[in-house]
């Protein structure tokens, strides 16, 4: 058997010390002769660049772009060459962060590259976020073709963005966490008091038209920074879902004073239509929908925090 890489794929793990890790694994049917590490260098949009290069295995799946954008790893690319029997891997991380490559040896092998986690656990080091599924109670929002309900709808995205928020070391701090009804001007009261990083408020769209969708995100009018949250959460949305949303919206005035932190609305599924409410019974579509709304965060704070600085 000539000695090629059969597949690729990437996944977060408990890395050595227990401190999480990305893990990128490439399946071999031989053991590389030599393995080059160069890297991490700084590239465009603030991400960096590790290039791996394996020598003495080809490629037997198609050249490929992976995306992971799993808030540290956005994405590896799998190559030939650049000498024939060579196949190049490049890893595009959003911090700087080492890779460190072993071996399973079996049929087939398993190369494993692992990425340490760390510079994202100490950006978001006692980090407190807002995040507020919206209407609850007997405030049900919209209602989908088959009875889905947007406040069921967004305490389940919320859920799972605080849970990706505490793995990475974070304070989620939930205006809801079951069907309670908040009354509409005092629903970021209670987390106001512990002053948050910025806030995030999860909506779902809907239409009076069952085939027309639109995807909003909002921000608070003639605030840069509550823009800017809004600016990354869009775009990390669209790289992970493929989500449209158009430009940012204002948000109208909700009763309550603006708010000294960064505040978003996003409404990231049209519930009135039918894909968009089938395709949300699905739980892994839920947890990419926060991991999307989590990378947005996440660029927002590296972009626009001096490195270990605090929020005003
Ligand atoms: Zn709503």
């Amino acid at each position: 058997m000539k000695p090629r890489l059969l597949n690729a794929w990437s996944s977060v793990k408990k890395g050595p010390e227990g401190t999480p890790a990305s893990v990128i694994y490439l399946e071999s049917t031989a053991v590389p002769h030599s393995t080059h590490v160069k890297g991490p260098m700084r590239v465009g949009a603030g991400d960096y660049l590790t290039r791996i290069t394996l020598a003495g295995v080809g490629l037997t799946m198609a050249e490929d772009e992976i995306l992971a954008a799993d808030g540290l790893l956005r994405r590896f690319d799998v190559r030939r060459g650049p000498y024939p029997e060579t196949a190049t891997l490049e890893i595009h991380t959003e911090f700087e962060t080492g890779a460190s490559v072993s071996l399973t040896q079996g049929m087939p092998h398993l190369i494993s590259i692992t990425l340490s986690r760390k510079p994202l656990l100490e950006l978001m080091s006692g980090r407190r976020i807002a995040v507020d599924p919206g209407h609850g109670g007997k405030d049900l929002g919209v209602r989908g073709p088959v009875n889905l309900l947007e406040k069921d709808c967004t305490l389940a995205i919320g859920r799972e963005l605080a849970d990706i928020i505490r793995s990475c070391g974070g304070v989620p701090l939930l205006t809801r966490d079951d069907d309670s009804y908040l009354e509409p001007g005092l629903r970021l009261r209670e987390v106001s008091l512990s002053s948050p990083a910025l806030a995030v408020e999860i909506h779902m769209s809907g239409e009076k038209d069952p085939l027309a969708r639109s995807y909003h995100i909002r921000s608070i009018p003639g605030c840069p920074r509550s823009k800017a949250l809004a600016d990354s959460i869009s775009a990390a949305l669209r790289e992970n879902m493929g989500i449209s949303f158009g430009p940012v919206e204002e948000l109208p005035d909700q009763g309550f004073p603006v708010p000294g932190y960064p505040l978003v609305r996003v409404e990231p599924v049209c519930l009135t239509y039918f894909a968009d409410e089938a395709n949300f019974r699905a739980p892994l579509l839920r947890r990419r929908l926060a991991q999307g709304i989590m990378n947005g965060i996440t660029r927002y704070l590296r972009e626009n925090e001096n490195p270990g600085g605090t929020l005003p």
